[in-house]
């Protein structure tokens, strides 16, 4: 947990999202739990990485002409390695098998539609947070999976160092593969750190992204989600 700066964005300290998704997810305190359990299982996984990780960010805070051994940043080279390894983990999952791992045969062929799936990822280019929502459509052919799933894998591709774009095309391939529906449909829209920092220095834009197969190709399709996720 980010305990540095209740508001920082760093997703160490996710504040409970106000999810208004049409999903029962589990209860947050639940989540939480489950959340810290596997923060140490990867930190224990990963004990040699985070030593190296560590070394060099503080060779990194000399370069930036920091003193890695003045009190505040004595143990800030470790906190940063834990902190990536974190917000990286996704690299260490495969999202196919957790959408596989709840697969139900279902004869209900209208949309599925979970929105407003808070996100947290850095993008590959500045290494800085891009974050938002995502919104995932699809029509079942048969197969339905799990609905906690589908912020699962999402988690899973924002915890790597991602494109806005990139991301948006892999979790509607991830759903078309693994369920095969007769459609799916994600929309993103995001905040990049890397353009209200730095760059162009545009404060308030958001960037929407939107990928789609199958059904969702007849345009009514697509305008009956776009209706339903901005209501
Ligand atoms: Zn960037």
């Amino acid at each position: 947990m980010c305990k540095d700066n209740n508001n920082c964005h760093c997703g160490l300290d996710p504040q409970s999202p106000e999810k208004d998704t049409n999903v029962d997810l589990q209860s947050d305190v639940e989540q939480g739990i489950a959340g810290q359990a596997r923060n140490d299982g990867l930190f224990d996984k990963n004990m040699d990485k985070i030593d190296e990780l560590a070394f060099h960010y503080s060779e990194i805070l000399k370069l930036l002409g920091e003193d890695p051994t003045r009190e505040g940043l004595q143990k800030t080279p470790k906190r940063v390695a834990k902190s990536m390894l974190f917000l990286t983990q996704g690299y260490q999952q495969n999202p196919d098998e957790i959408l596989s791992s709840a697969i139900f045969m279902e004869d209900y062929k209208q949309m599925v539609i979970v929105k407003d799936i808070d996100f947290y990822s850095m993008c590959e280019h500045h290494l800085l947070p891009f974050f938002g929502k995502v919104h995932v459509a699809y029509i079942p052919n048969h197969a339905i999976t799990g609905l906690s799933k589908i912020p699962r894998i999402v988690e899973v591709f924002a915890r790597r160092l991602q494109v806005q774009e990139r991301m948006t095309t892999q979790i509607k391939d991830c759903i078309q593969q693994t369920l095969n529906p007769l459609g799916v449909m994600v929309v993103i829209e995001a905040q990049h750190l890397c353009m209200q920092m730095r760059g162009v220095e545009k404060q308030n834009s958001i960037t929407t992204t939107s990928d789609f197969t199958g059904a969702f190709e007849a345009a009514k399709t697509r305008e009956e989600f776009i209706a339903l996720i901005k209501r």
